[in-house]
């Protein structure tokens, strides 16, 4: 062997240890399941597929909470997780989960819509893998995850993606984005399968109310925003004046030439009142510097900082005072308690009286207060999700 070869083979070895750590951690990130302490409100855990056999062990299933009161009232479906690299969605269904009182109607809430997009980070991106929120008695750990559906689980994609059934060309990538598959198709592609098992749990289940979570960057004009379908503007708009007293929040319609989204497609295929709600999330503009964990949760980025003093940001930013993760949860919390409050005025014969922590009581005590120790729990309690 010459010695153009032995560096050959020293090179090609070195490359095999370092893809094997790298193996490692995306087999990791890929396995981790989240721990939750469902409040004493729940009732019981179903998953997607019910809706949609084909689903079931692929990576698209998913875990459904049903907190049923027994009692008459509207159903409400709440879920985060849509796109797993805006993490304040499924941290806010968590907490939701966690401390929902319910004296009558039902909450269906899930926290990992988007079950494969959570299951690595994003192609070509060094962002973190995880998140980790500190409580009284120790640390509880949530993935960070993609914008779209694995490639693991969707492949190849398209050279233009036809969305159905409107027809309407979108960028190729959206065939894998779980909010531009609405309302899907029963033997579509895995996104497209799973858009169609939310449209059926929402019309089976007659769900009244469906509040959709998000987070946005802040050069985003959408952002610190509800968007709702065309029958839910009323409420949505009267819901930004009562945030009003916590927090500055917007309030718009869905355009009804924008195909595949939540608040397009599930009003109009349903008959649920469909509202997604966008935080800031200081994080995934193409200005920040390094995505690190600690960006995600205190979120003080000094180009950001600049951004917005040139005016580019569609929102308030101070790196003095920025947007937290908790702030972040916290605002979805109160824009979901506060879209409830209008809907039981609206209908006050489908009313529903709950109560979970808002952003009040997340800025006061801190998200981890309201995290419980899987350890000190009544095992029938706890889930891995
Ligand atoms: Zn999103």
């Amino acid at each position: 062997m010459n010695g153009s070869n032995i560096r050959k083979l020293i090179m090609l070895l070195a490359f095999l240890v370092i893809a094997g750590f790298a193996a490692a951690e995306f087999l990791d990130l890929r396995h981790y399941k989240e721990t939750v302490v469902v409040s004493e409100a729940f009732t019981e855990k179903r998953m997607l597929s019910e809706w949609l056999p084909n689903l079931k062990n692929t990576w698209g299933d998913t875990p459904v909470y049903f907190y049923d009161s027994g009692k008459p009232g509207a159903t409400v479906l709440i879920y985060g997780g849509a796109h797993p690299y805006e993490p304040a969605g499924s941290l806010a269904v968590y907490v939701i989960m966690e401390n929902l009182k319910l004296n009558n109607g039902r909450v269906i809430l899930v926290p990992r819509a988007d079950m494969s997009a959570s299951t690595q980070g994003i192609v070509g991106h060094a962002y973190p893998q995880y998140l980790h929120i500190p409580t009284s008695w120790g640390q509880k750990v949530y993935r960070i995850g993609d914008r779209e559906t694995a490639p693991l689980d969707q492949w190849p994609d398209p050279f233009t993606y036809v969305h159905y059934p409107s027809g309407q060309n979108l960028a190729y990538q959206d065939l894998r984005n779980f909010n531009r598959t609405f309302p899907g198709r029963p033997n579509g592609t895995l996104t497209e399968r799973m858009s169609y098992a939310f449209m059926e749990l929402i019309r089976n289940e007659k769900v009244d109310l469906t509040i959709d979570f998000h987070e946005a960057s802040l050069m985003y004009p959408v952002v610190d925003t509800y968007v709702a379908h065309q029958r839910a503007e009323d409420l949505a708009f009267m819901a930004a004046m009562l945030c009003q007293a916590e927090m500055p929040m917007r309030s718009e319609v869905s355009p009804k030439n924008l195909r595949g989204l939540t608040h397009r497609e599930v009003g109009d295929y349903s008959e649920t009142l469909c509202v997604l709600v966008e935080t800031a999330e200081p994080f995934i503009d193409r200005v920040v510097g390094r995505v690190t964990e600690q960006l995600m949760i205190d979120g003080k980025d000094e180009f950001l900082q600049r951004a917005a003093e040139k005016g580019l940001l569609y929102t308030d930013y101070d790196i003095n005072n920025a947007q937290t993760i908790d702030t972040r949860v916290g605002r979805l919390l109160t824009s979901a308690i506060e879209l409830i409050n209008v809907f039981n005025m609206m209908y006050p014969d489908r009313a529903i009286d709950l109560w979970f922590p808002r952003y009040t009581d997340i800025i006061t005590n801190g998200m981890g207060y309201y995290l419980h120790n899987p350890d000190e729990a009544v095992p029938s309690r706890v889930f891995l999700n």
